[in-house]
């Protein structure tokens, strides 16, 4: 049975779910195709009413939401009310703004009257990842719901609670049937699901891993596919930082989440004007964390989403010192029986440890000390991963101007990373393609349709039978 949800915190299976079965992905791909149909007539307004409805939802319901967040993965209690808060948010964003931004676009051109429509793309399949579990939904759903594209989710196999949360939260506001439907799917089901010729794109969050595999299925059929994969991010401290600013969320940014973030603070960049103080204050933050209950208030750690996860960093971890890297602080056992890792810092990392390139997905922070600004840039795009980052500089402009230099999809300068619903969310390399959040994310997923009129009664004059636009013939 792969769907399941354990408790991490109390190692209890608290839930297991059947697959799918054909006869259910039928009907599920059969009434989002009948949807799309119809919503092809209907005006965007028809749709964007129901976000409001889901906004208020997940506003009304933040507390029953947040808690099956932290059954399903080990969220503390505090994070899962945000990421509810950022969904209503999301929601409202595309509630308010779909119909601007699905609005027909006219193109001055001597064709005639040409108008680009937004018009709907079709069912798109949705694979998304446990990490936050209803944010990664949302923020696929709202822009493509409000332009007309049902939508069929594979969530990950741990946080089935949160998939039938989110699918309950769409079916309460009144949205129509086939809007959203959750299917407990296998690999194979999925490659399957991909190629059935109703589905019209594909988008996904996950690892290198996973968008590889899912990618490969929509390209073989021809699919268009996003891709929002995993990240290796840096946190910049250049000589002339405000030292103390910078250490203030030096280790929130990688302890969020428990460390389990596309866009964690993953590998700590310092020159060597601040690398002691830097380090050790790190070091002080991480010994400060209190691990526990993700519902207590006081705990500031919750435990890593599975025990597979958590063996999985512990061997990252292992191999990162066999190779040569030095344990600043952690890598002690935590004598807690969740999914508890202890916050680690990892200096002394070479190129050549494998520790080096890969994403370590919980609560490690690489620490390298580099001589000056260059080496900081170079070591920074030393990465096949390119999604956000974080520089702190006395001079933001200059702050700036650094960031511009790390080939990278988001960086911000002398603040933490953050997601909203207008900021375009996304990465560049293997950390994927396409981006969400934002206003251009919604017409990846629309037929942008152009219709050109002739004003004029007859035909114009065009030997090339209209192949050619006529201002182009020469005699
Ligand atoms: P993952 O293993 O790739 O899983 C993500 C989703 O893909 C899950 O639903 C998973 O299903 C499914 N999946 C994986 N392989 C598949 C295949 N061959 N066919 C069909 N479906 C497949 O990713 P993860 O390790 O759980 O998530 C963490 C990763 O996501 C990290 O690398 C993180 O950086 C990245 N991430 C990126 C962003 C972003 O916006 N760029 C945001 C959040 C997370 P199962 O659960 O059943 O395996």
């Amino acid at each position: 049975m792969a769907y399941q949800t354990v408790n991490p915190y109390t190692n209890e299976v608290v839930q297991k779910y059947n697959n799918s079965t054909p006869e259910e992905i039928e009907a599920a791909l059969a009434q989002a195709y009948d949807l799309y149909q119809s919503w092809r007539d209907d005006p965007v307004a028809s749709r964007t009413k129901y976000l409001h409805k889901l906004s208020q939802y997940f506003t009304t319901h933040v507390d029953e939401l947040a808690q099956v967040l932290v059954t399903d993965m080990g969220k503390l209690y505090s994070e899962a009310q945000g990421e509810v808060a950022i969904c209503a948010d999301i929601a409202e964003y595309y509630a308010q703004n779909a119909e601007r931004l699905l609005a027909p676009k006219s193109i001055p051109t001597i064709a005639g009257q040409a108008q680009v429509l937004n018009r709907p793309y079709g069912v798109l399949m949705a694979v998304e990842p446990w990490n936050f579990p209803y944010y990664q939904i949302m923020r696929v759903f709202a822009p493509y719901f409000a332009a007309g594209d049902p939508m069929v989710l594979k969530h990950a196999s741990n946080t089935p609670g949160s998939a039938l949360a989110f699918e309950k939260a769409v079916q309460a506001v009144g949205a129509p049937a086939g809007s959203f439907k959750n299917l407990f799917l296998s690999y194979e089901q999925v490659s399957d699901v991909i190629a059935d010729e109703r589905i019209a794109g594909v988008c996904l969050t996950g690892s290198e891993r996973g968008g590889r595999s899912v990618a490969k299925e929509a390209g073989q059929n021809l699919k268009k596919s996003t891709m929002e994969l995993g990240g290796n991010d840096v946190f910049v401290v250049l000589d002339d930082a405000n030292l103390a600013e910078a250490e203030k969320i030096a280790a929130s940014s990688r302890l969020y989440n428990c460390g389990q973030v596309c866009t964690s603070s993953k590998r700590f960049i310092v020159t060597e004007k601040n690398y002691a103080h830097f380090l050790e204050n790190l070091k002080q933050q991480f010994a400060a964390v209190k691990m526990g209950d993700p519902m207590d208030p006081e705990t500031t750690l919750a435990p890593m989403c599975s025990k597979k996860n958590k063996n999985k960093l512990q061997e990252q971890v292992d191999e990162a010192i066999a190779a040569g890297a030095t344990v600043y602080y952690g890598n002690e056992p935590v004598d807690l029986p969740g999914q508890f890792f202890q916050p680690t810092i990892l200096t002394d990392i070479d190129r050549d440890n494998p520790a080096y390139y890969a994403e370590m997905f919980g609560p490690v922070a690489q620490v390298y000390k580099v001589k000056d600004e260059a080496e900081a840039i170079k070591l920074a795009n030393d990465s096949h991963l390119g999604l956000g980052g974080i520089v702190f500089s006395g001079d933001p402009q200059h702050g700036a101007e650094v960031a511009a230099k790390i080939e990278t999809g988001m960086v911000f300068v002398n603040t933490y990373l953050s997601t909203l619903p207008e900021l375009p969310f996304g990465g560049v390399k293997q950390s994927g393609y396409g981006r969400e959040l934002g206003d251009d994310c919604i017409y990846q997923f629309v037929n942008q349709e152009l219709v050109v009129k002739n004003p004029q009664a007859g035909l114009p004059d065009n030997r090339f039978g209209g192949l050619i636009a006529p201002g182009l013939i020469k005699d």
